[in-house]
Formats: C-alpha cells, sequence, structure tokens
C-alpha cells in the first residue's frame, strides 16, 4: 500500500488531536531521528567488523589477508568479541525502538511538510521551509546576526522564494542565482532574477556566479545595480538599436563613444541616438546626448539642443562639452523629465 504524503500529514494532525499522539507504521515514509540512524548504523558496521574478524580467526586462508587489517592475529582475536558484543546490545536497542510506537513530532511536521512541497512541485515553498527552519534554530540560540539565502539556479523559483520569504521575516536577505551560467546567459538570468527582486525593494546583498573570470561577475553585480538606479558608479550609456530611419553608422557611433567613457568614474548618462525623429527625445532626457542626421548630427546637453555639427566632428563635440561640465563643477539642473534618479547638483546663485 502507498500513502501519499498529504495522506500521512492529515493522518498524523488527526491522530494527535484524538490521541494526543501519532503512530507511525512500519513500511511508510518514515523520518529517522538521528537516535534511530545511529543504532542502525552501529547493527551493520558492528555485524561487518564481527563477521570479518570471525573469519581471519576460523579460517586458516582469509587469516593472512584479514588479520593485518586489524593490527595482527592477538589482536583481531581479541576483538572479535567485543565487536560480536557491541553488534549485540545496538541490535537489541533497535529491537525495542522498533517495537515502540513513534510519536510524530513538530520537527517531523516540518519534514513532512517539506517533503510535501517537493511532491506537490512547489520548489519555493520547500526553500523556504528550509529557510525558516535554520531561522528557528538560530533564533532558539538568541542569534539574530545573519543573512538568509534561498538560491536556486532556476530563477523563477528564486524569484518566488525571495519574495515569500520577505513576507514573513525581518532579516536581510542574500539574494543570487547559482550555477547561473557562461557569460552570456548567466549575465541574463542574474539580471532578470535579482533585478526583479531588487526593483521592489528585496535584498539587501548580492552574488552573481558565472562560469567566467570573476571579475565579470563584479562588473555584472555592478551593472544590474546602475541599470536600476541603486548605484552610482561611472556614466551610464544609452544607445539607440537602429532602424531604416537610421542616418549614422549608430554601431560604429556607439562604440566609439562607449570606448572613450570607460575613462570616466564621474556618474552621468549619455545617449547616442540614430535619427533626428526619435532620437532627440532620449538624447534630449540624458545629462549628454547626439542625434544623427544625414549629413550633421545634433549636440544635446541637460534637454537642450546645444547646434549642429558634422557627423565626423560629432564625438569629439560631444566629449568636449562632457569634459566642459566636469571642469565646471558637474552643475546638474533639475529637470521633470528624467528617468534615473541622478545626483542633482543646482547651479550657485
Ligand atoms: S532613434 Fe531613430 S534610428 Fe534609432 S531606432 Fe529610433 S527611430 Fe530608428
Amino acid at each position: 500500500m502507498t500513502t501519499s504524503a498529504n495522506e500521512l500529514d492529515e493522518r498524523a494532525h488527526r491522530e494527535f488531536a484524538r490521541y494526543g499522539r501519532t503512530r507511525v507504521y512500519r513500511g511508510e515514509l518514515l523520518r529517522h531521528p538521528v537516535y534511530t540512524r545511529f543504532l542502525h548504523w552501529s547493527v551493520a558496521i558492528f555485524f561487518v567488523l564481527s563477521l570479518l574478524t570471525g573469519f581471519a580467526i576460523y579460517s586458516p586462508w582469509l587469516f593472512h589477508w584479514i588479520a593485518p587489517l586489524f593490527g595482527g592475529g592477538p589482536r583481531t582475536r581479541a576483538l572479535h568479541p567485543w565487536f560480536g558484543l557491541v553488534f549485540e546490545v545496538a541490535f537489541f536497542f533497535q529491537f525495542l525502538n522498533w517495537m515502540a510506537p513513534m510519536a510524530w513530532k513538530e520537527a517531523d511536521r516540518r519534514w513532512m511538510r517539506r517533503v510535501r512541497q517537493y511532491a506537490t512541485n512547489d520548489p519555493p515553498g520547500a526553500l523556504v521551509e528550509a529557510a525558516l527552519e535554520e531561522v528557528r534554530l538560530l533564533e532558539k540560540l538568541d542569534y539574530r546576526d545573519f543573512k538568509i539565502s534561498v538560491k536556486s539556479s532556476s530563477v523563477p523559483v528564486m524569484i518566488q522564494a525571495y519574495r515569500r520569504l520577505s513576507e514573513v521575516v525581518p532579516y536581510p536577505l542574500h539574494l543570487g542565482v547559482t550555477e547561473a551560467g557562461p557569460a552570456f546567459t548567466g549575465t541574463v538570468k542574474s539580471a532578470i532574477g535579482m533585478g526583479s527582486l531588487l526593483v521592489d525593494g528585496i535584498g539587501d546583498t548580492m552574488r552573481v556566479s558565472l562560469t567566467a573570470d570573476p571579475v565579470e561577475e563584479v562588473k555584472v553585480a555592478w551593472e544590474i545595480l546602475r541599470v536600476l538606479g541603486l548605484r552610482h558608479k561611472g556614466p551610464v550609456m544609452i544607445a539607440c538599436p537602429s532602424c531604416g530611419r537610421t542616418n549614422v553608422d549608430v554601431l560604429d557611433l556607439a562604440e566609439r563613444v562607449e570606448e572613450r567613457l570607460s575613462g570616466y568614474d564621474e556618474v552621468f548618462e549619455v545617449a547616442v541616438m540614430g535619427c533626428a525623429v526619435n532620437g532627440p527625445g532620449e538624447a534630449g532626457d540624458a545629462d549628454f546626448g547626439i542625434a544623427g542626421g544625414r549629413d550633421a548630427g545634433f549636440i544635446y546637453a541637460h534637454g537642450e539642443v546645444l547646434r549642429k555639427v558634422t557627423q565626423t566632428a560629432l564625438v569629439d563635440e560631444l566629449f568636449g562639452e562632457i569634459d566642459a561640465w566636469i571642469a565646471g563643477g558637474m552643475v546638474r539642473p533639475q529637470r521633470k523629465t528624467r528617468k534615473l534618479s541622478l545626483p542633482v547638483v543646482q547651479a550657485a546663485g
């Protein structure tokens, strides 16, 4: 007869309500306490040891093979009865343990809930339950200086687990997608998993795990925080994907701008757009921007069109403006249209 985890748990609750304890029947799904496991291992180990020493003593052929394992013939002979005695005592206690009805305790119920969550395809619930078990243990020891992590290699599972956990514990959470994979897929998984939580204010520390140089892990982590506007470090670049309206080689333009931006530590936004139709929107929204035109492009700063310049001079003119702004103390006017919350320095006077 097979009994599902649900049925077992329900019956355990019924019996507990009726008799104050729950019987566990032989052959059922069982959670063995440490004591039972210890007895079981003792019986098995000492049975084997007693058998081996017995073979060594009574078989002249096996004596030469086995006796050296126990430190020679006299010692093997001395150990044999002791191994036998421990085996018999352990077996006796295991027999008593087997005869006695087992009561379900709270730890058993928690274990059953975890089994049920796995069995009913609720891995996030099982992760949360496992974490809560550790939390209860630490709280019992009056230790509360810890963080909780319920990482999973499955992005939907880790998102749900962290969300549920954040609703029931006051402790800080350490985010992560485990074994996320090589740089490309690992970055996508980490950004979706951790980004979805961070944007809702869930998570206190994070770890990006890539099958790549650890330096890349740190870069990806910084980028996730930067694009969410949670940390500011270095410039943020926006570039259009290009389309039929593109009037310049946006890819080349974006690569040249990105390369020059890598030399800056200051926090500001730069938009590189490919046409004068939709480009001005993003270019005007960023701190600085360029929008490509057929023969000439436009330079933007803080939402204003500064001037029209030839395509070949676009990048140099853009960086001329950026350098002048940095040298002037990075005064950033307050604007209603800003998407990222960057630090604002108001103009003096
Ligand atoms: S900004 Fe212009 S060129 Fe770039 S994708 Fe938009 S419409 Fe196309």
